[in-house]
């Protein structure tokens, strides 16, 4: 049972995130733990963040769909947790793959504040609406409930799913810069001496953070602070911009990837260094798919495609999948406008992340399914 519970908590792990561009929605992981009447079993769990975890990916219907989870420093210690929980948890933070406060005051309000995201919560912060007059938006703070197989989500407004909103504007300036901890190690803001390298031989490759991942700080009288230390984060030069893009194929959103600037990136049947698609296409589409079939680059805020195949490449404008409104790029870059697709072959479509509100999976894989079961969904390289 232990044996199976790690495995459990492996697979969660991988669906933790608190990377800007890729986290979808964020919670209090202290809140979530106890929400008892999930399984009528111990006073905290931390299988119930699982069961939170697929309720959301439920709801987007994707696969994958990342979280970003805070948690105060006490969880940690919390006794109403396996010890094996509490040291699991130790390690995300260590990691960085999670966030760490000393007290949660209204850091998840924050974060969903400064990122635009949704958060997932039985709180309806009825004393934060002067703050964050956005509580009251559709979507915006959605609670996990019982519901079918474990967890449900119901929007506080609007009954919709959850959707996200726009960053704020001190948002929007907070993450157009890095930012450095003076302590080491920090695993959200590196080091003054080199912290962030501390961990590095004890990560995953693919947990590898991408340039400019860095999570947000949090506003201390109005300057830009540590969310773990509390110490004063220093300026550390302009982060690079970067947009997430879906690949999207019969319908369904297959992968989500970040484009950074000035860092191009290929996507292809199975490029050499970039996005591989092989796996998810028919023998038609893979024999018509180049190994590297097109480049996305991201300059000056300017999205842009180049063909690099051998049979070229559709651009749809405005997403219309009238065939009239096709255009055919070969060895040609094309700027992106924000809701053109970019079409490698009928039904292959890439476009910016957030021109698909749903990921048209019926019944994502769930992440208390155990780990023999999911290591099956791995398809060889080919
Ligand atoms: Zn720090």
């Amino acid at each position: 049972m232990r044996f199976e519970t790690s495995k459990v908590l492996d697979a969660i792990e991988r669906r933790l995130c608190v990377d800007p561009a890729m986290a979808r929605a964020v919670l209090d992981l202290s809140e979530v733990v106890r929400y008892q009447d999930l399984d009528q079993g111990r006073p905290a769990s931390m299988l119930r963040l699982g069961m939170v975890v697929d309720a959301l990916g439920r709801q987007l219907a994707e696969e994958d769909v990342p979280v970003y989870v805070v948690l105060p420093r006490a969880l940690l210690s919390d006794a109403d947790l396996t010890s094996n929980e509490r040291m699991v948890a130790r390690r995300w933070a260590d990691d960085g793959v999670v966030e760490v406060v000393p007290q949660m005051n209204d850091r998840v309000l924050e974060v969903a504040d400064i990122l635009g995201l949704p958060v997932l919560s039985r709180d309806r912060f009825e004393g934060f609406r002067g703050s964050y007059p956005w509580i009251g938006d559709p979507g915006r703070v959605v609670a996990p409930v019982v519901g079918h197989g474990g967890a449900a989500l119901v929007a506080r407004v609007g009954g919709g799913q959850a959707s996200p909103g726009a960053p704020s504007q001190a948002g929007v300036r907070l993450m157009s810069r890095m930012w450095r901890c003076p302590e080491s190690p920090c695993a959200s803001f590196g080091g003054a001496d080199g912290g962030d390298s501390f961990f590095a031989d004890l990560r995953q490759p693919e947990q590898e953070s991408r340039p400019g991942a860095q999570p947000p700080p949090t506003l201390r009288n109005g300057a830009p602070t540590c969310p773990r230390h509390g110490a004063r984060l220093s300026d550390a030069g302009p982060r690079p911009a970067a947009e997430a893009l879906a690949i999207r194929v019969g319908g369904v959103v297959r992968q989500r990837f970040v484009v950074v600037e000035n860092e191009p990136l290929e996507v292809g049947r199975a490029p050499d260094n970039g996005i591989m698609l092989g796996q998810w296409l028919s023998d038609e589409a893979r024999k018509w798919i180049s190994r590297a079939h097109v480049r996305f680059d991201l300059r000056g805020g300017e999205l842009s495609v180049t063909d690099v195949s051998t049979n070229g490449t559709g651009i749809r404008p405005g997403g219309s999948m009238d065939e009239d409104d096709r255009l055919i790029i070969k060895r040609k870059t094309r700027a992106l406008d924000p809701t053109d697709l970019v079409e490698l072959y009928p039904g292959v479509h890439v476009g910016r992340a957030r021109n698909w509100s749903s990921g048209g999976v019926s019944d994502p894989v769930s992440v208390l399914t155990d780990a023999p079961t999911m290591s099956l969904r791995v398809v060889p390289r080919s």
